[in-house]
């Protein structure tokens, strides 16, 4: 059975985004196969934090996740600086990782010329999620469409590292794209993402999405009420594919193209198809909050488990490069 792992950062709130790229598909999948998912959070400091907001948002982020249908019975759920090896393989992988691939990442490009001084961090970003991945021999990885190019190197990383030290000893990870692979920000400008303040959260008010919602960029040629729509063109209505039954959806691209309904219209129906997804979410996000233990004690059940693979990998690792199997306290010296 192929093992799958993903990750997310614990920079913010979990969004719409994320969970129609990529945790809804968890969901199904931790049903289907061993499923490892880890909150990133050494990924999350690459950016200037605050550590006691990166402390709260961290079991924020294993709330949503709980809520959202992560089941700590069928899958591993963990906080990555909670399993040290992570680091280790990490650094391990930089020293068979090219420079030159680093360099041409997308979003070492993107988030570089957004900056004036840039910390090496970013530029490694990739290298830490290779690790993240291949630490649990993971073969496929449930993401977005956004870290394609990221698993791409994490294959060529698996390939490198084979190829001088152990051949066929890292699975090379595949992507596992759902139909939702990209999700636009409110915006209509960029990703949905946390970094970009363009949201809708999985765990927000229903008042807070809609003064969200009503402003939202649509079908940009659609100036007057009376003008027909093209709804391939817009963000709204591919939500609406996301949330919405099919009848409802061809509806939609129905009134939009013959000036039927107004946008605003059709936000409306659009809040009433989150909604249904959203509030069984939303109660379970409640009953977490109310037994904050339930998610410190998940997360160090899923440490555990997931350290006991990780040694295991890094146990392999170390003896064919070359180092003792494991650091001397975990040998019994000293
Ligand atoms: P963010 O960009 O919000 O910080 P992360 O980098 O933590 O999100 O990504 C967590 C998961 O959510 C990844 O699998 C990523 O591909 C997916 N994801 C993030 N934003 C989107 C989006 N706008 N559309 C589809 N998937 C997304």
């Amino acid at each position: 059975m192929p093992r799958i792992f993903s990750g997310i950062q614990p920079s913010g709130e979990l969004h719409v985004g994320n969970y129609l790229g990529a945790v809804k598909n968890w969901v199904e999948l931790q049903r289907l196969t061993p499923a490892v998912f880890c909150v990133v959070d050494y990924h999350a400091i690459t950016a200037p934090y605050e550590p006691e907001v990166l402390r709260a948002r961290r079991h924020e982020m294993a709330l949503g996740l709980l809520a959202a249908g992560i089941d700590p019975d069928l899958a591993t759920l963990f906080v990555q600086s909670d399993v040290p090896e992570h680091t280790e393989l990490a650094w391990i992988f930089n020293t068979v990782t090219p420079l030159g691939e680093l360099e041409r990442q997308t979003q070492y490009k993107e988030k570089s010329a957004r900056q004036e001084s840039v910390v090496a961090g970013i530029l490694n970003y990739p290298v830490l999620q290779a690790a993240d991945i291949l630490l649990y021999r993971a073969d496929q990885v449930p993401v977005g469409e956004d870290q394609l190019q990221h698993l791409e190197l994490s294959r060529v990383i698996a390939r490198r590292w084979n190829a001088q030290f152990g051949e066929g000893f890292f699975p090379e990870p595949q992507g596992l794209l759902t139909p939702t692979r990209r999700i636009m920000g409110l915006d209509g400008q960029a990703k949905m993402s946390k970094s970009m303040g363009n949201t809708i959260g999985m765990l927000e008010a229903p008042a807070d999405i809609w003064a969200k919602l009503r402003p939202a960029v649509t079908d940009p040629k659609r100036i007057k009420r009376t003008d027909p729509g093209t709804p391939e063109v817009c963000n709204i209505y591919h939500l609406h594919k996301a949330f919405s039954p099919e009848a409802t959806v061809a509806h939609v691209a129905q009134q939009c193209s013959t000036a039927g309904w107004g946008c605003i219209d059709c936000k409306k129906v659009l809040a009433e198809s989150i909604e249904v997804e959203l509030v069984p979410i939303r109660g379970r996000a409640e009953a977490l909050r109310a037994e904050p233990r339930r998610v410190t004690d998940t997360l160090a059940s899923g440490a555990s488990k997931a350290r006991a693979i990780a040694q295991e990998t890094m146990r392999e690792v170390r003896d064919r490069m070359g180092f003792a199997p494991g650091p001397a306290d975990v040998r019994g010296i000293g």
